[in-house]
């Protein structure tokens, strides 16, 4: 117990494996380089994490203009092949932090396509990791982000269903459970990523214990929006913050448990700050007025 509120933080917090591997592979490759160093867009949806690489001499492209140094660092998600190729062309050092797990999944994608399945994808449409996966797939492969967009999909021989690696584990189950109403036989290939999942079972679980949840991660962090996602579902006043100077003590008026959680993008520092100005709103409701 701290001030007037208890702080129940997660088990699992901070940076995932392929979001740890990515921003110590972009940081080395500034360190050593000897010209500059891009990623194509944010390396990761933090803006925190992105003005650090970017002090450290990691630059964000935004245009195929822009792209042109010594190295090229590969996100964690894959890039499109256009971007790819601008690199390679000029002559720029690719560093590929692609994530194992997210190759893992689009290498089992062409396996099961290669198999003559009719493959459907569960996935937000202009996430990287769908738009790298459409550019080789092309019409072979269909993305669906909801049980409507699932419900049009014309079914026609053997089906084979799988998931973008960050996708939530219960819309996933869902559009599973619709596809196996409409045809005898269905292939599920389960490619959530065990370090979302667990923190989406770890935040169903939470719901139940605490009065509010603050969930820590970028504005745009997919990961982090469906943690939030949950508290909201279970009609728990729930905060999304990207910094601690977001939080208002306000929301913890009445308060007496709090849940703390992160998405797999989020810096251990800015955990601590949030945790630290909690403990701070905690004792300054539990201080003699
Ligand atoms: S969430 Fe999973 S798939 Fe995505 S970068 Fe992290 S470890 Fe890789």
């Amino acid at each position: 117990m701290l001030g007037a509120v208890e702080i129940i933080v997660a088990k699992h917090m901070g940076f995932c494996g392929g979001v740890k591997r990515a921003v110590d592979m972009a940081a080395g490759a500034a360190t050593n380089a000897q010209g500059p160093v891009f990623t194509w867009g944010p390396l990761i949806h933090n803006p925190q994490v992105v003005d650090r690489l970017e002090s450290g001499g990691v630059r964000v492209a935004e245009t195929l203009e822009e792209l042109n140094g010594e190295s090229f660092v590969v996100s964690a998600y894959g890039v499109e092949h256009d971007v790819l190729d601008a690199a390679r062309s000029r002559g720029m050092r690719i560093v590929d932090a692609t994530c194992p797990v997210v190759i893992r999944a689009h290498s089992l994608a062409f396996k099961l396509v290669e198999e003559g399945y009719q493959l459907i994808v569960v996935g937000d449409h202009g996430h990287p990791e769908m738009v790298t996966l459409k550019e080789v797939l092309g019409e072979r492969v269909t993305i669906v982000h909801t049980r409507d967009e699932a419900a049009q999909v014309k079914l026609r021989g053997r089906i084979a269903v799988m998931s973008q690696t960050t996708q939530s584990q219960e819309n996933f189950r869902q559009i599973v459970g619709d596809l196996s109403l409409r045809i005898k036989e269905l292939r599920v290939v389960n490619t959530l990523c065990p370090a979302i999942t667990v923190r989406q079972e770890e935040a169903e679980k939470l719901v139940d214990e605490v009065d509010a949840l603050v969930i820590i991660g970028g504005h745009h962090s997919s990961n982090t929006t469906r943690l939030a996602e949950i508290g909201r579902t279970h009609a728990l006043p729930t905060y999304h913050v990207e910094v601690a100077e977001e939080l208002d003590s306000a929301w913890f008026a009445g308060v007496r448990t709090v849940g703390v959680m992160s998405g797999a993008s989020t810096p251990e520092w800015i955990i601590a700050e949030i945790i630290d100005r909690l403990k701070e709103i905690g004792e300054a409701r539990a201080a003699p007025q």
